[in-house]
């Protein structure tokens, strides 16, 4: 049985204090046991949002990393700054990256390559425009990018991985995708795993959904068989993710 996880994306919002207030009130609104709970957050607010978390069962996730240990690389955070202060996860190649700073699948492997070798779980986000869903060519592109991101990925790593499949179409939209598309896309994506490994390492990933999931529409996502839970954005931000986290 594959534990759900249910992690914020809290994108460019919230200052490091306004961080902290809002994770104080999250925090026993996302208490759980049966769901492990992330919160990726600013890299300047990871430190504090780590101090707030502690004692909780949240934990800490980076919203983006370099895949250099060291450098002239201005601007860029490395894998053992984030080890360094606790960090758990990290999201990578989420599309408004490869949208707005130029992140391609070769840039998404070299970073999920570095992840898992400083010990951090990524979350490889992957994911069809709303063009290519009406060109009827989702599964195809979706399956190009897993393969991509997965290159020399080893199957133990990518047991312990976790994929959000994130139609474009249906991040920050308020159009999330029904349960039987979003289970299509993550039933192939768990085959392609298959394909790329084994049986094991395919039951063993974690797949979440992500695009618009509310409060309302959790329950019935979460319930499809290969859906391990989700990447949520808006909802993130408010008590309702709360109410996320606690679908049941
Ligand atoms: C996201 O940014 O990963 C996302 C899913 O956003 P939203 O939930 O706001 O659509």
């Amino acid at each position: 049985m594959r534990k759900k996880i249910i992690a914020g994306n809290w994108k460019m919002n919230k200052t490091p204090s306004e961080t902290v207030q809002l994770i104080n009130e999250l925090r026993p609104l996302v208490a759980s046991e049966e769901v492990d709970v992330v919160f990726c957050v600013p890299a300047i607010s990871l430190t504090k949002a780590i101090e707030a978390a502690q004692g909780s069962n949240i934990e800490i996730g980076a919203e983006n990393m370099y895949y250099e240990e060291s450098g002239a690389y201005t601007g860029e955070i490395a894998p053992n700054m984030l080890t360094d202060i606790g960090v758990k996860y990290v999201i990578i190649g989420h599309s408004e990256r490869r949208e707005y700073f130029a992140e391609t699948d070769e840039t998404v492997n070299k970073k999920v390559l570095k992840a898992f070798e400083h010990g951090i779980t990524p979350i490889v986000c992957c994911g069809e425009s709303l063009t290519q869903r009406e060109q009827g060519v989702t599964i195809d592109w979706i399956r190009q990018q897993i393969k991509i991101a997965f290159l020399n990925v080893t199957s133990e790593q990518a047991k312990a991985a976790v994929i959000a499949y994130e139609p474009i179409w249906a991040i920050g939209t308020g159009k999330v995708a029904t349960s039987e598309q979003a289970q299509e896309v993550c039933a192939a994506i768990r085959q392609c795993i298959k394909e790329i490994y084994d049986e094991a390492t395919a039951e063993a990933i974690r797949i979440q959904y992500g695009g618009s999931v509310t409060a309302d529409s959790a329950s019935e996502l979460f319930a499809q068989p290969d859906i391990d839970g989700g990447l949520v954005g808006g909802a993130s931000l408010k008590p309702d993710f709360g109410k996320i986290v606690n679908y049941k």
